[in-house]
């Protein structure tokens, strides 16, 4: 049997995304004695600076954005309670289509087994049971969450674990949040141009619903680090009432649970491994 606490990894591609999709299941499982390690892949070089000026703006250093961040970075996993935070080390790619895309030291242009052999390496380190990851497109198709997916998925082949999570927003979740942003009158493009082409996925395809209520405060606190971003500072503009509604409950799909044709439905990420 296992001497040690379990462990679960969450690998991000910029610093906050940590606190958006997983900052509930981060805070929950470390009260509950689960060792939790976050690998944050790119810098985030390519959000706002000082002011929200947007890369190649006046004003916009993306050496001063990184340090930044990674401060950021740091509040954000202290008060999510994280045992450990690593990085992969590549700069923030930029959206797609952009020239930094292809950039020297950008994570997109990274050639995957590079990548794949660092974080495998961090995995044989830590040997989480649990890792969590996007899904295939990212969840909304950055080069660098994209990127997320492929390198994990290739570092598992190189280091297996016993359970991989992609994070993944149910459809009817983002029409929720979409109606609620309507009623507050604000638009959110992202979900604005879910009305053409919907996002997330088919609620019958989400093998995890986790409640992290209880733990919605240090979400929100956690995101609140994260002050320099336009797309976090969104989410606490909302209040912690309003937050509490759109981001009470984290979803995954666990990779591999349609093999033999079960169908997995859990309310948690460490359900048979405790
Ligand atoms: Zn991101």
């Amino acid at each position: 049997m296992n001497d040690r606490p379990l462990t679960l990894m969450a690998v991000h591609a910029h610093p906050d995304d940590e606190v958006t999709s997983t900052g509930g299941v981060l805070a929950k499982y470390a009260a509950e004695g689960v060792t939790t390690i976050v690998v944050t892949c790119t810098d985030g070089r390519c959000g706002d600076g000082p002011g929200g000026v947007k890369p190649g703006q006046p004003g916009h250093d993306p050496e001063a954005v990184a340090v930044t961040r990674r401060h950021e970075l740091e509040a954000s996993c202290a008060t999510l309670k994280v045992t450990h935070l690593e990085t992969l080390g590549y700069h923030d790619s930029g959206m797609m289509g952009w020239p930094t895309n292809e950039a020297p030291g950008a994570f997109w242009a990274a050639p995957l087994d590079e990548a794949a052999g660092r974080l495998a390496a961090l995995i044989e380190k830590y040997r989480p049971d649990v890792v969590l990851t996007y899904d295939e497109n990212g969840g909304y198709g950055h080069p660098d969450h994209i990127q997320v997916h492929r390198v994990t998925m290739a570092a598992v082949a190189l280091a297996p674990v016993d359970r991989v999570y992609m994070s993944a927003l149910p459809q009817s979740a983002m029409r929720e949040i979409g109606e609620r942003m309507r009623e507050l009158g604000i638009g959110l493009d992202e979900i604005e141009s879910a009305e053409a082409q919907p996002m997330g996925w088919p609620d019958e395809k989400i093998t995890t619903w986790v409640d992290v209520a209880p733990v919605l405060d240090q979400k929100f606190d956690a995101l609140s680090a994260h002050a320099s971003q336009g797309d976090g500072a969104f989410f606490i503009g909302l209040g912690r009432e309003t937050f509490a509604t759109v981001m009470g409950v984290e979803t995954f799909v666990r990779v591999g649970a349609d093999a033999g044709g079960s169908s997995v439905k859990e309310d948690d990420l460490l359900t048979g491994l405790r």
